[in-house]
């Protein structure tokens, strides 16, 4: 999962500053580097560095560049790890000119395409997958660079929303079966591509729509262009999780409030089970709190936000020491005193996925004085790794992989643990299953037929 974020100013108006402001917004889905590219005298720029926004650019140099389009990236590492030369943007200046590319998605035929390519002399600099569509670009030098993406779009499958610069015009990218999300938006004379519409609230542009799947929009002076892209009606694909988990809650994906769908879940939960009447509901910040909201709503026991979340601890935290890792989730959350004591707490989580945060949630509950710790998961048991974009371990390493729900409750030590079904899933995000991608719980994969490419350049 990574954040994409792209602008395009009709009237010359700099845009580096929005980037930045709209890399921010997005700041959730990635922290590993960030990184922004425009063009200039016919190359490509690109300031890019570890860590969060601010660590990796400086605002105020940033200001003084007089670029009307440019394109960012937050990133979050999946195919490539974690070098430093696969942060993005990626760029380049090829014989038919300057081009910069930021990605998100995974492409599940990235090695077959690599190998493609290196027997044919390219040198690739990079071990991330997104470099091979510009590889893919160049290898076409004598066709001119909308038509030679077209073609390299034709060549891979998987997972990609993607933001492109050329010379003087912005490309936004989504592939056919719209695993991750991508929207349109536009203040005044800019138009400003996004992976999630919260990124427009900053910056004051209004969510026109999202970029369809299978679609290209080509952005320059004349407006926007849209074509139609890959294979005529494949099925969708839009990935649950970003509804559970990943994007925002005051983001709308696909036309869809990720707010109410995580209350949906939360309703979900509740129509399942018989809650105590001296229970305390609480959910597990911040994915877990408003699928607890609405569990709470539907079975109308109180609500309290009963976990408190320490904000400054990142995804990058190091555990060094034994004392350090014992302290484990208590450093990141911890119980408000006296909120759980005697009673029975109903703890919300968006899932499990290894069990070490579960089982230690349900001891620190345990340990603020709950009698009983009833686990409530807001989305079905996570049992496959995902090839589109998440960093999920193996099946080996997925405690759902491995055991049944009534054994894993024993495992992490709560008096009872639910989850929803895939069904339930579906209908709280609103989309049928099959316009939805639930892989991660049931294993069905985009299949060869559809992922059919042809590698011929
Ligand atoms: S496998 Fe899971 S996380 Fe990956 S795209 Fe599908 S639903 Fe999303």
């Amino acid at each position: 999962m990574c954040g994409i974020f792209g602008a395009y100013s009709a009237s010359g108006a700099p845009v580096l500053e929005d980037v930045y402001l709209g890399l921010f917004a997005l700041q959730h889905r990635g922290q590993l580097s960030a990184g922004v590219a425009w063009t200039q005298d016919g190359s490509v720029h690109i300031k890019k560095g570890p860590g969060l926004v601010h660590d990796a650019l400086q605002q105020d140099e940033l200001e003084k560049i007089k670029a009307h389009a440019a394109i960012g990236h937050v990133r979050y590492a999946t195919a490539g790890g974690t070098r430093p030369e696969n942060s993005q943007p990626l760029g380049a200046n090829y014989a038919q000119g300057p081009v910069a590319i930021a990605h998100n998605g995974n492409l599940t035929n990235a090695v077959a395409i690599s190998s493609y390519l290196a027997n044919r002399g390219a040198i690739f600099q990079t071990t991330c997958d997104t470099e091979t569509i510009i590889q893919l670009m160049a290898h076409q030098p004598n066709t001119v660079q909308l038509e030679a993406f077209e073609n390299a779009l034709s060549r891979i499958s998987g997972a990609y929303s993607l933001i492109l610069l050329l010379e003087d015009c912005l490309i936004a990218a989504r592939d056919p079966w719209g695993f991750r999300p991508l929207v349109l938006g536009k203040k005044e004379e800019t138009y400003y591509i996004a992976s999630e519409s919260c990124a427009f609230d900053i910056i004051g542009a209004e969510l026109l729509r999202d970029v369809e799947p299978g679609e290209i929009l080509i952005i320059d002076r004349r407006g926007v262009i849209s074509r139609r892209f890959g294979k005529q009606q494949p099925r969708l694909r839009h990935c649950a999780f970003e509804y559970v988990y990943f994007a925002r809650p005051d983001s709308v994906i696909d036309g869809r409030s990720v707010y109410r769908a995580r209350k949906e879940l939360g309703a979900c939960l509740a129509r399942g089970m018989e809650c105590p009447k001296d229970c305390v509901v609480s959910g597990m910040p911040d994915s877990g709190t408003l699928a607890a909201l609405g569990l709470a709503e539907e079975a109308e026991v109180p609500f309290e936000a009963g976990v408190v979340r320490n904000r400054y601890v990142g995804r990058t935290f190091i555990q060094p020491t034994q004392r350090v890792r014992e302290a484990g989730v208590r450093i990141k959350l911890n119980p408000q005193p006296g909120i759980f004591n005697g009673k029975e707490a109903v703890i919300v989580d968006d899932s499990i996925v290894r069990g070490t945060t579960a089982g230690r949630t349900v001891s620190t509950i345990r340990s603020a004085g709950a009698k009983k710790v009833h686990m409530c998961i807001a989305s079905p048991p996570v049992r496959y790794p995902c090839y589109y974009g998440i960093d999920t371990p193996s099946s080996d390493e997925l405690i759902a992989a491995q055991t049944d729900i009534e054994s894993l409750c024993g495992d992490i030590g709560a008096d009872s643990l639910r989850y929803i079904s895939c069904s339930e899933l579906c209908s709280a995000i609103g989309l049928p299953h099959d316009q939805l991608c639930t892989a991660c719980f049931d294993g069905d994969y985009l299949d060869d037929e559809e992922n059919g490419c042809s590698l011929e350049v």
